[in-house]
């Protein structure tokens, strides 16, 4: 039991913990402390600190505070013994680290089987069978991942509650491309990206977790921070392996105080020039963020309407993009 429990607690941390339903933060002094609204009580200015090292948070409007089996305690109202379980059954998604390597293996595999998928890979300018194959793209035709896994021992309500099928036992990621978004090797979540006329992406409901390709990206002292990973396999696929993805505008607190675990590193903000400013809302926003945490930022100005892929696939070149990014302006 009390095994068990110190291993529950390492392997779910709170921050990510919190991440998952929604709790939004910012970072505050040291790296790993974050402040936000308090999800015990409603408040309207953010009392409620997380320490991401220690596994602990606070709040000085209720004064409550603890590790995260006692937030469960009071977010669920279930007693110590009733989080226990709640935890390991709503978190068992971690505890299967195997089940989302083998389906990104599968989907890899099948991805070759499938004309579709490697013409829509082609569409999008990704050529290099090598970077394919180093990224570990799939495709998911749908309808065979759950007789793969179930076969393996995986239980149908925990591919289920894992978000990897749909209740009839269908794909969730049916007719898309995959991209596994992996830490230490493993796979963490995964990205799909549909190539038919669903709604184009589609992340499992669990933390993105780090920065895209983020043990390789981290050791630069200039990042290139664009908005989707078509935009990072054709940068990468262009010679700018120093590029990493949030997957969307949004950075989580962790993936923002990676971009910062470098002092003085330069960032890049290459988004989507949207016709209706999102894109560059969305940059103004973050590169203050980062100004504000001792970064450097500079906002990448592509041609109007274009993303980093589209502008590749538009015909410009490496030297073009290399211009934008000498141009890129600070705030
Ligand atoms: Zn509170």
């Amino acid at each position: 039991m009390r095994e068990d429990l110190e291993e529950l607690k390492q392997r779910i941390s709170l921050l990510e913990y919190l991440q998952r339903r929604n709790w939004t933060a910012r970072r505050v002094g040291s790296r790993q402390e974050f402040v936000g609204f308090c999800p015990l009580h409603a408040e309207n200015r953010p009392s409620f600190y997380v320490n991401a090292r220690k596994n602990l948070f606070y709040c000085h409007g209720c004064e409550r505070g603890g590790d995260l089996i006692r937030f469960v305690e009071l977010s669920e109202h279930l007693s110590f013994r009733e989080s226990l379980a709640y935890l390991k059954q709503h978190m068992a998604a971690p505890a299967e680290p195997e089940l989302l390597d083998q389906t990104a293996a599968f989907y890899q595999l099948q991805f070759h089987r499938y004309p579709e998928a490697i013409e829509y890979l082609q569409q999008r300018g990704l050529r290099d069978p090598v970077l394919i194959e180093e990224l570990a793209v799939g495709y998911a035709p749908g309808g065979n991942l759950r007789r793969h896994l179930v076969d393996r021992g995986y239980s149908f309500d925990l591919l289920l509650r894992t978000g990897l099928i749909n209740s009839q036992g269908r794909d969730a990621f049916c007719r898309r491309v995959i991209f596994p978004c992996r830490q230490q090797g493993r796979a963490v979540n995964l990205y799909g990206r549909s190539i038919g006329v669903a709604f184009p992406h589609r992340l499992l409901p669990r933390s993105k977790g780090d920065l895209f390709a983020w043990e390789s990206v981290g050791a630069f002292p200039t990042v290139i921070l664009v908005e989707g990973l078509f935009d990072l396999a054709v940068l990468w696929q262009a010679g700018f392996r120093n590029t990493t993805c949030a997957i969307g505008t949004h950075l989580t607190p962790a993936q923002l105080s990676q971009l910062g675990d470098q002092p003085g590193r330069r960032i890049y903000i290459a988004f989507d020039q949207d016709p209706n400013q999102a894109g560059q809302q969305a940059s103004r926003l973050l590169a203050q963020r980062l100004e504000s945490a001792g970064l450097k930022a500079c906002i990448v100005a592509l041609p109007p309407g274009h993303d980093p892929n589209s502008y590749f696939m538009a015909g410009a070149t490496a030297a073009d993009f290399l211009n934008c990014l000498q141009q890129a302006q600070s705030l």
